[in-house]
């Protein structure tokens, strides 16, 4: 048995509880509604979502892209100790609670803006402008993860990242005005590489 089974048959209340926001038809949750079933979450682990853990999940239900390890623990100035363990650890609560996951390919975080997910959740991220937005192609990762089992190996983690352009779709221009754009001879966007 995998550890992700494992995972995904965990006690019948936290399936309850993530099913509910999963539901076909059910609308976006609201910050505060995400940011009140984490704590309900913790508190149904025996933990807690401690000050900095819920400062961290707000900043990323805020943030308008993937935020790295590094602008979280920018983010904790005046609320905690600003320092990287502590950053860390509220991330790794933060994902074992289900709330946010970890974009691979750009080694950042994002929150689930629909409410946690029992099953493997896939990313399309964009080249250009660096946002990612969760794709649902629940079906897609299973196959995944049945081919993978069933050669034998034990799947302890899956990932589904599809990178490309958003076409405006996310923070980008839209995919007409850069059609226009280079058919102008614009000038390089000099700024956007640091
Ligand atoms: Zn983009």
């Amino acid at each position: 048995m995998t550890r992700l089974s494992k995972r995904s048959a965990a006690t019948g209340k936290r399936r309850l509880h993530r099913r509910r926001w999963r539901s076909p038809g059910k609308e976006k949750p609201s910050r505060e509604e995400l940011l009140q079933a984490a704590a309900d979450e913790a508190q149904l682990n025996g933990k807690s979502l401690t000050a900095i853990r819920k400062h961290v999940l707000n900043v990323l239900l805020e943030a308008d892209q993937p935020l790295t390890a590094y602008e979280v623990l920018d983010s904790l100035e005046g609320v905690g100790s600003v320092s990287p363990p502590t950053a860390y650890r509220a991330l790794d609560f933060l994902i074992h609670l289900g709330f946010i996951k970890r974009v691979e390919s750009l080694n950042a975080y994002v929150a689930l803006d629909q409410g946690p997910s029992d099953l493997p959740v896939a990313f399309f991220v964009c080249e250009k402008c660096g946002q990612a937005e969760e794709i649902d192609a629940a079906d897609s990762v299973i196959g995944l993860i049945s081919t993978v089992d069933n050669k034998g190996f034990g799947v302890s983690h899956a990932s589904l990242e599809v990178r490309g352009d958003c076409r405006g779709k996310l923070g980008c221009d839209t995919w007409a005005d850069t059609a226009a754009g280079h058919a102008q001879s614009s000038t390089v966007d000099e700024h956007s590489h640091e």
